[in-house]
């Protein structure tokens, strides 16, 4: 077979029947270039977000298996959508649910991981030269229960799949025509960005760049499958996500990401004694709490203070965990702040760069924009600053990092 050409269409490719229409186009064209077509579709629009809704009037705790049996569906109603819709163009195609396709997962309910897929079906559908539109997000475990694989997972079904057919790169139409240097709404002069390394398109999905599933770039950087992001309303290449960016792309800092709803919870007087991190921070992994920035001062009397952000959406739920996990640590208070914002910098060019972290602060010192907690990675610098200054502090950084386009 020649080479697959894998395809996603995001929500708001597919949100009305006119949309369909133009993304089954697109499709044909690809199909006319004579390799075989596998497009991935969301669910169109708000879909999730409304049966999500609709579960919650029902029930105050809907069990995460029906969840899941309900919003598989937003997809499971895009793809025969765009199937009929080729069809009628003369495109031969048929639709797939995540089952039909072969894709099999965990059996964590509403953040499965894909364990395989079994690629037979699809084969013999495109041997026979239909183009397969398939339902991402959704697939079936070994004991055929229904599984999603987290908000957004569409993403990383179009990953895996190419991966699984030997395709070596996965397109991903989205309503942004790329990935920026910024967040284009804040800074007017951010640049659309050629070429990323996977590994800095995962440090900027995880402080606030929310263009692709990470766990999709994951697999791609795992199985060697390149992302090419991309919109579906403007002709043109948007962004490759590759293992080497060229080296004329290659800036020290390649973006400033930023991150709004940010909170903070700080444990005053910890008993400096092995195991009380853990205790602390065990139930917030239990209730699926992501913790982010973690700060623990030195203990110098037999204390210390922890302080951690979070969520601001979670913050009454992880204070009320802390506390309770505090009756067993016997620390003297926990506070509580929201109202923050993170900002970090990241490019893989800081390794070995002296001067970038000095830079960040220095900018943000003269922009009288004060840092309340630092925190790091081998290619990342994140400040926590009060969220009224983050715009600010953003096209602050994206100036001083020589990012603005001219
Ligand atoms: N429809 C799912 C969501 O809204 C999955 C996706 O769009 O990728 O999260
Ligand atoms: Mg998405």
């Amino acid at each position: 077979m020649s080479r697959v050409i894998v395809q996603k269409y995001g929500g708001t490719s597919v949100a009305s029947p006119a949309r369909i229409w133009r993304v089954s186009r697109r499709i044909a064209e690809s199909v006319r270039s004579g390799h075989p077509v596998v497009a991935v579709v969301s669910a169109m629009g708000h879909t999730t977000d409304r049966l999500i809704d609709l579960a919650r009037r029902v029930s105050p705790a809907p069990s995460a298996r029906e969840l899941d049996m309900l919003t598989a569906n937003g997809e499971t109603i895009t793809a025969p959508l765009v199937a009929m819709c080729l069809q009628a163009m003369g495109v031969p195609a048929i639709s797939l649910t995540g089952l039909q396709a072969g894709v099999r997962t965990s059996g964590h309910h509403s953040k499965a991981r894909i364990r395989e897929i079994e690629t037979q079906r699809i084969r013999a559908e495109l041997d026979a030269g239909r183009v397969c539109v398939v339902a991402g997000f959704q697939g079936v475990t070994e004991s055929m229960e229904i599984t999603t694989l987290g908000r957004g997972g569409s993403d990383t079904t179009a990953v895996a799949l190419a991966a699984a057919l030997g395709a070596p790169s996965c397109e991903i139409y989205t309503d942004v025509d790329g990935i920026y240097s910024a967040d284009p709404r804040v800074v007017a002069r951010a640049r659309k960005i050629a070429h990323i390394s996977y590994e800095e398109m995962l440090e900027l999905a995880a402080v606030g760049a929310k263009v692709l599933h990470p766990r999709a770039v994951e697999l791609g950087e795992l199985y060697g499958v390149e992302i090419h992001v991309r919109s579906s309303f403007k002709k043109g290449v948007g962004t490759m996500i590759v293992a080497q960016v060229p080296m004329e792309d290659r800036n020290r800092v390649r973006g400033v990401a930023h991150e709004s709803n940010v909170a903070k919870i700080t444990v005053r007087g910890v008993p400096d004694r092995p195991g009380v991190a853990a205790a602390l921070f065990e139930p917030l992994g239990a209730a699926s709490i992501s913790v982010d920035v973690i700060v623990q001062n030195v203990g110098l009397t037999g204390a210390t203070d922890i302080t951690f952000t979070v969520d601001e959406g979670e913050l009454a739920q992880a204070v009320a965990l802390v506390q309770e996990a505090n009756r067993q640590i016997g620390a003297v208070e926990v506070l509580s702040s929201g109202g923050l914002a993170k900002l970090s910098i990241v490019g893989t060019g800081m390794l070995g760069t002296p001067g970038i972290a000095a830079r960040m602060f220095r900018t943000l010192a003269e922009n009288r924009i004060n840092i309340e907690m630092i925190s790091t990675s081998e290619i990342r610098i994140t400040c926590l600053v009060d969220r009224a200054r983050a715009a600010d502090g953003v096209r602050a950084l994206h100036t001083a990092f020589e990012l603005d386009v001219k």
